[in-house]
């Protein structure tokens, strides 16, 4: 049975070992942390999202996971309420359906279906470097620690290192401007049974969703001129924006553990015009990040996982197999990466003009429109 290397095991990796093994192959995924639970932040996932999961024999394991907003509010941030949606999304089609889950159930949903299929990720090695011959891939770690197989998939993030030995030219992730703030709390009854509250303001977007039976998950997309105002602390960044707030966004936030809470600062890269060559290929951000504003990261990375497996299922020639890979996913990603940008101005922008506008749209728009522009952002 041939073997592919799996570097990192975040969704893009998880997801193309699982897709890999269910198409035959023989699979290590390797990981640098020592541990590969995710922590306990949440995703919105995209129809795109559920429809691979569905297509990696998850769709019982991620059903009882996740919540399905109905009832959803978008509010300025002193609380004033721009649009209510109540059982809306019951008439929408499938296809529009935004869900939520926690990001340590999906990992659990992915790391238990590899170990049913007789792998464990192997933990604490991380990459360095590889050799690529006609027939065999040799990937070396930075104890020394070598493997060898048929193929290797760089799933190692938006810092990969696979990408940065296939490319050894281009330049580094560069700053967005923007910055992510994000936190989980279990203080559900302060929802008020809203499944989902989306704030904008001048500068600035926030999101409340219950994200489990019992978890609330929480985002704020801040200007990177905002948070280099003062101190750089999430606890003190958080509080800064949260004084801007209403009192029923400042209590869930407030009911957060500090350590329930990070900030990250977001980079952007340019797309690459090719992600691989001969037996190595990358998945996930490490082939095209893209920003949260699209909600699509994990979406594409198990998209990619799923028809990678597909196009190494039964492979004579792995090497036309992963172009034949890339060759589908080139464009789609490309799409989506370009788009962050323009969403994350759109739900930022400092304009009141704009800002304006925008609420206009969201007041005037039909639903099934509106949750379309969430579900499938360019119209995927
Ligand atoms: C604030 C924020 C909110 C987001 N919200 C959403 C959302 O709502 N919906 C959505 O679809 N997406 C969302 N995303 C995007 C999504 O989280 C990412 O796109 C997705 O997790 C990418 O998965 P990945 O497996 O490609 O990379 P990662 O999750 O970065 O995983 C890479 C893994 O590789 C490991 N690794 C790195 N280097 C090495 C090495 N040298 N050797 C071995 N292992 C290595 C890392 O430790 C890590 O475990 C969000 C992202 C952010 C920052």
């Amino acid at each position: 049975m041939p073997t592919a290397l799996v570097v990192g095991a975040g969704v893009g990796g998880l997801a193309s070992g699982l897709a890999l093994r269910r198409a035959g192959w023989d699979v290590r995924v390797f990981e640098r942390a020592m541990d590969v639970r995710a922590v306990g932040f949440g995703l919105a996932l995209a129809p795109n999202a559920m429809a691979a999961l569905r297509r990696l024999g998850l769709k019982e394991a991620i059903a009882a996971e996740t919540i399905t907003p109905t009832v959803a509010e978008i509010r300025r941030p002193d609380g004033h309420v721009i649009r209510r949606f109540s059982g809306d999304s019951h008439n929408l089609p499938p296809g529009d359906r935004l869900s939520f889950i926690l990001r340590p159930a999906l990992h659990a949903a992915l790391t238990d279906a590899l170990a049913a299929h007789g792998v464990s990720v192997e933990t604490g090695l991380s990459a360095d470097a590889f050799d690529a011959t006609d027939r065999l891939v040799h990937l070396r770690f930075l104890d020394g620690v070598t493997a060898t197989g048929d193929v290797l998939i760089g799933a190692d993030g938006i810092v990969s290192t696979i990408r940065a030995r296939l490319h050894p030219f281009e330049p580094p992730a560069h700053p967005s401007g923007h910055f992510a703030v994000r936190g989980h709390s279990t203080a559900i009854d302060r929802l008020n049974g809203v499944h989902a509250f989306w704030y904008l303001g001048p500068g600035i977007e926030s999101g409340i969703v219950q994200a489990s039976r019992t978890g609330i998950y929480w985002f704020q997309s801040l200007l990177a001129d905002d948070v280099r105002s003062g101190t750089a602390e999430v606890r003190d960044v958080v509080a800064r924006v949260s004084a801007r707030f209403d009192a029923q966004y400042r209590a869930i936030v407030e009911a957060t553990a500090p350590d329930a809470q990070r900030l990250d600062e977001l980079f952007v890269r340019q797309p690459l015009d090719r992600w691989g060559t001969g037996r190595v290929t990358l998945v996930g951000d490490a082939a095209h990040p893209v920003l949260p504003h699209t909600g699509q990261g994990a979406a594409l990375a198990l998209e990619d996982g799923v028809v990678l497996g597909d196009a190494l299922a039964g492979a004579t020639d792995p090497v036309r197999a992963l172009r034949h890979y890339e060759a589908q996913r080139l464009g789609p990603t490309r799409r989506i990466m370009a788009a962050g940008p323009r969403m994350a101005q759109v739900t930022t922008t400092r304009s009141r003009a704009l800002g304006a506008i925008r609420d206009a749209t969201i007041r005037a728009i039909p639903v099934t429109l509106l949750a379309r522009a969430f579900a499938r952002p360019e119209g995927r």
